[in-house]
């Protein structure tokens, strides 16, 4: 009858792993599965489109290369041209291309590091074909390479550290397959001290960056999980504020709510309303005779009986305060209320719990009800209520054990 409560069950496990992550220390930037899948998927689109745009600007940049090549290596300068032009294009191409396809998969990773290294692959190929005295010195560009790599495409981080590691032992290993004499290795030495420079600072930066970034994430998933947490809370709180303890069913505070936003929505449609007031009979002596427990027990039997007659979609049953309950029932005109207040005076009949204090020497109840269309502003939910304690009062005075229709505020009301 009450809404579910929105902390969903394994949010609790998860706000531990987190707390865990935010304590644990930065082992290797990785963290359990579960919350690595999400940190992954929380960025995944805006990370792709962002290296793809990257990798464009990169494989642009990589053409100014050509000044060098027209400078250092002027002997390959018509392939270097072809190669880095035809290379710039590809990249574009299959970045325009491949968008669509790459959402949804592992693609911004190997992405941004096949470039960077497709990159060096072929400036060391142009390095190969070159006899220029001065070739080596175009090593220095592939350093440009790794730090654009590391610092704006930013994969992540192990797998840059990999490839970081791969690209530097191949220029190392082809700048020493080039060194012919003792004035080559002169320059090789700071050239290669300089990619390696670069290479551990930039890597650095990475780690340092993407730390950073996954404690924004763990912070930012705590956030929202406490709050979740506090909402499943107040959602709890709101439903035990909404419920009788005694016989589990709501109580009348959520009985007046309910009944006032019905009421709108039923003045708005034009359509049926019924309130049934329902009172236990001589429940006083009961009590006196047998004891408060045995007149719990006796509530409880009836709110059970009373709510398994009334389990249409849309009614609402509360307990109203000590031995009474009220019912509203939307959509079903008066003759059908009538016959609904007499069905469940008959199901507590039913019950058969004896009652020594009662002329039917069983436990009864009286109804009043007011049932009608609501199709003007004459009358209120509360005149609604009102009408029907009157009708249960009358259904008392003519005897108990009945069921007794306001008759005068429903032509009111209908008129
Ligand atoms: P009538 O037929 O006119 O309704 O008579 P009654 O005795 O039922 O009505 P009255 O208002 O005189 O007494 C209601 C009794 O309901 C009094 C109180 O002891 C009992 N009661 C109210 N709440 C509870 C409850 O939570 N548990 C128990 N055991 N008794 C309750
Ligand atoms: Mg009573
Ligand atoms: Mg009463």
């Amino acid at each position: 009858m009450l809404p579910p409560s929105p902390w969903s069950t394994d949010e609790p496990a998860l706000l531990k792993q987190v707390d865990e992550a935010l304590r644990a220390p930065r082992r290797l930037l990785g963290f359990e599965p579960g919350i690595e899948r999400r940190f992954r998927n929380a960025s995944h689109r805006e990370r792709l489109k962002a290296t793809q745009l990257a990798s464009v600007l990169m494989s642009a940049f990589m053409c100014l290369f050509l000044l060098a090549d027209h400078a250092m290596t002027p002997d390959v300068f018509t392939l270097a041209l072809r190669l880095r032009l035809g290379f710039l294009a590809l990249v574009a191409l299959l970045t325009a291309v491949t968008f669509k396809w790459a959402v949804g998969r592992r693609v911004p990773e190997w992405w941004a590091v096949g470039i960077g290294l497709a990159i060096v692959g072929l400036n060391l190929y142009l390095l190969s074909r070159s006899e220029s005295p001065l070739r080596q010195l175009q090593l220095l560009g592939s350093a440009m390479v790794i730090l654009y790599l590391n610092v704006l495409l930013r994969p992540r981080f192990q797998l840059a550290a990999m490839a970081t590691g791969l690209m530097v032992v191949a220029l190392a290993w082809t700048g020493l397959t080039l060194t012919e004499a003792a004035r080559d290795l002169r320059l090789l030495l700071p050239v290669l001290t300089a990619i390696m420079a670069t290479a551990s600072c930039s890597l650095y930066c990475l780690y340092q960056l993407e730390a950073e970034e996954r404690h924004n994430y763990l912070m930012s998933l705590r956030h929202q999980l406490l709050r979740s947490r506090l909402a499943g809370v107040n959602a709890e709180l709101d439903q035990l504020a909404r419920l009788d303890p005694l016989t589990m069913l709501a109580n009348r505070r959520h009985a007046d709510e309910h009944l006032a936003q019905l009421w709108q929505r039923t003045q708005h449609d034009q359509g049926h309303l019924a309130v049934l007031m329902i009172d236990i009979d001589h429940f006083k002596a009961y009590n006196d005779r047998h004891g408060h427990p045995a007149g719990d027990a006796c509530l409880r039997a009836v709110a059970q009986a009373l709510k398994h007659d009334l389990r249409r979609a849309g009614d609402l049953l509360a307990r109203y305060g000590g031995e009474e309950f009220i019912a509203v029932l939307h959509g079903v005109p008066p003759e059908e209320a009538l016959r609904t207040a007499e069905r469940i005076a008959q199901a507590v009949r039913d019950l058969n719990i004896p009652h020594q204090d009662s002329p039917s020497q069983r436990m009864t109840i009286s109804v009043g009800l007011c049932s009608g269309q609501i199709n003007g502003h004459a009358v209120s939910a509360h005149d609604w209520v009102a009408a029907a304690d009157q009708a249960l009062y009358d259904a008392k005075r003519s005897g108990r054990d009945r069921a007794h229709q306001a008759a005068a505020l429903q032509g009111k009301a209908a008129a």
